[in-house]
């Protein structure tokens, strides 16, 4: 039976309550997508039937708490397509993996050392960066980006030398979609003595992957991008890496013996999760990543990939040769995530925003998407974007498709 995203949106309350009032069309899933029912179900379960703090209760609430803890790291290390559960470190989404790879990582790195990041990546994946910058001295190069917004790895082999010590880029793009070639991207970074940082961010949501193909050394996500729960996400790194990183923060839970003049600490991943964890978002995640395998992947790939089209096909139309509209990214009928970004000529992406919100009830996003230096490279005062999940249908993409329309008439 061909996908049926109608039948998918009923699994989803909160879709149902916004048509029951009048329709809204959510189009924010890059974003954060919405929480299945399930998902919801399995965290409430929790709260309500396990609610204890993990690892360290000598209790039955204790024991059945962490129970399901470590039962959602096994469901994040399926999902990563990895057999070693302890390589997942559970974070509170992308930004706070990147820090803290950055932390760690970053500690042993020195002046001449080199980190490759590229033009079109997320601020969450350039500050930590940065910060680094400021306190080990090392030097940051940037992969530029092509016109079509994919980043231009023929310029990879000369940016990537011997002294670079880390590869850190998207796998795809919140901004243009683009979605990189992550294997000759780790076998070049790896061909040189580099390691590569992934960040998932946006590829996550669509499925399974399978690391170990893809020969990474570490994947950042986030679990409400993913169908999951916000506050908690995921950084998973190659155990032997892992074992020779120090951990980022300390506190309780990373440590193996505290005294008053030395600490020694766990293995990972507890190594590098101070503190009591999201138990319930953890859960809710790892409930979440079940959910999201067990759907027709390829019926869900197909029908988004045929709303993307429609989306760029009704802009051009919309645009009618006037080239008013922009849309950024890889040409129609080439592979990108289920989302559209586009800059329009004179109006704000704010007010079309606020105009399709307030008119047609759709739900956009306008702005940066917190990747300004890629907007800077191209002149551009922000862009809006459409992004989609499982669940969008026809009808809400022909609603955007209106709402542009009508939004190019009148604030034009
Ligand atoms: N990287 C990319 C590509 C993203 O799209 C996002 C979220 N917009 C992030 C990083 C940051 O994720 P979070 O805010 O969940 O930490």
């Amino acid at each position: 039976m061909a996908f049926d995203p109608e039948i998918l949106a009923r699994e989803f309350t909160i879709l149902k309550t916004l048509s029951s009032k009048g329709g809204f069309h959510y189009l924010d899933n890059a974003a954060m997508s919405q929480v299945p029912d399930s998902v919801i179900k399995a965290m409430v379960e929790h709260e309500t039937m396990r609610r204890s703090n993990v690892k360290r209760g000598i209790h039955r609430l204790a024991e059945a708490a962490t129970e399901a803890f470590d039962k959602a790291r096994l469901q994040a290390a399926r999902y990563l397509g990895v057999n070693d559960a302890d390589e997942v470190i559970f974070t509170s989404g992308t930004t706070a993996g990147i820090n803290i790879l950055a932390l760690s990582f970053g500690q042993d790195l020195k002046q001449d050392d080199e980190i490759l990041l590229s033009e079109l990546e997320h601020h969450s994946n350039i500050i930590p960066w940065q910060m680094l910058k400021q306190r080990r001295g090392v030097s940051i190069r940037y992969l530029p980006v092509t016109d079509d917004g994919r980043l231009d790895l023929d310029r990879a082999e000369d940016l990537i030398t011997t002294k670079t010590r880390l590869v850190a880029v998207s796998h795809g793009s919140n901004v243009t979609g683009a979605i990189t070639d992550v294997i000759s991207l780790a076998s070049l970074a790896h061909s040189k003595g580099a390691k590569l940082m992934l960040d998932g961010a946006q590829v996550a949501p669509h499925g399974p992957l399978d690391l170990p193909e893809i020969d990474a050394d570490f994947y950042v996500f986030s679990g409400h991008k993913v169908y999951g729960p916000t506050g908690i996400g995921v950084l998973w790194g190659r155990m032997d890496l892992l074992e020779k990183l120090p951990p980022a923060l300390g506190g309780g839970e990373m440590i193996h013996e505290v005294t008053i003049k030395y600490s020694s600490f766990q293995d990972p991943p507890h190594r590098f999760e101070a503190g009591t964890p999201p138990v319930t978002q953890a859960i809710g995640m790892g409930t979440a990543l079940e959910w999201l395998s067990r759907q027709d992947l390829p019926g869900i790939h197909n029908h988004l990939t045929e709303l993307t089209e429609r989306i760029m096909e009704g802009l051009n139309n919309i645009d009618n040769g006037k080239s008013r509209i922009r849309i950024l990214g890889p040409e129609p009928g080439k592979p990108r995530l289920p989302l559209v970004s586009f800059a329009v000529r004179d109006i704000h992406p704010h007010d079309i925003c606020q105009f399709l919100n307030d008119r047609h009830g759709v739900a956009l996003r306008g702005g940066y998407h917190c990747a300004q230096p890629l907007h800077d490279l191209w002149n551009l005062d922000g862009s809006t974007r459409a992004s989609l999940a499982a669940f969008n249908q026809e009808i809400d993409v022909e609603a955007f498709l209106n709402g542009m329309e009508d939004c190019m008439k009148v604030l034009s």
